[in-house]
């Protein structure tokens, strides 16, 4: 099985993964908690690109190419072979993220995107991808108060609340086109409660 989770800034992702992969493990699951941007030695050292200083005046287009080089490998060495061996995955962010900030936000066009995802995901794609939906402004709140850990700056910092906003609704346009694949989960709760609300969601898709 192959889970993802999608979500603006703030939205707790990292976290929920976390939480499901513990979860998971204690029913017996094998299970691999992994990441976009990265998720394989090769495709973190592009994660380090795309997230410098330097990168992010790439164009869209560009970066969206440098998405898809890592996104290839990190199939190839770090998610196949764990499916292949009967292991779950739970990816925190994938090609939704792509279609969001590049696609909707970055304006690089869907068709590209597809044939991108042709190419690289082929019949790799999730079996369910929970959207981690919150109020920009909460979400925002919470990437800002979650900063001075380890994780770097926001790159997106500078754009303005209307740009979170709008990314929000990408993901919750996403989720409605394709409801067979994404539920989405109110993410605005305590960590406790969105963590339940990702297990019903995995449990009702999932392991019923
Ligand atoms: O989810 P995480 O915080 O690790 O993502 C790192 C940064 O990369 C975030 O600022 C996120 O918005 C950005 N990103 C992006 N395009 C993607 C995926 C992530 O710009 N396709």
């Amino acid at each position: 099985r192959f889970v993802t989770l999608e979500g603006g800034e703030g939205a707790g992702k990292s976290t929920q993964i976390r939480r499901l992969a513990a979860r998971l493990a204690e029913r017996g699951v094998a299970v691999v908690a992994t990441r976009e941007p990265g998720g394989s030695p090769r495709a973190e050292e592009i994660r380090a690109v795309i997230l410098s200083g330097s990168a992010r005046r790439l164009g869209p287009l560009a970066e969206a190419l440098l998405f898809a080089a890592a996104r290839a490998d990190h199939l190839d060495v770090t998610i196949r072979p764990a499916l292949a061996r009967g292991a779950w995955v739970v990816c925190d962010r994938f090609f939704d993220s792509t279609r969001a900030y590049q696609g909707a936000r970055g304006g690089v066009d869907a068709s590209v995107l597809a044939a991108l995802d042709r190419i690289v995901v082929g019949e790799t794609r999730p079996d369910l991808t929970l959207v981690l939906d919150l109020p920009a402004e909460l979400g925002l709140a919470r990437a800002h108060a979650r900063r001075g850990a380890a994780e770097p700056v926001d790159r997106f910092e500078a754009e303005d609340l209307a740009f979170h906003e709008a990314l929000r609704r990408d993901f919750l346009a996403i989720a409605a086109a394709e409801p067979a694949r994404c539920v989405v989960v109110d993410a605005s709760g305590g960590e406790d409660e969105v963590a339940e609300a990702v297990w019903r969601a995995v449990e009702s898709r999932l392991l019923a």
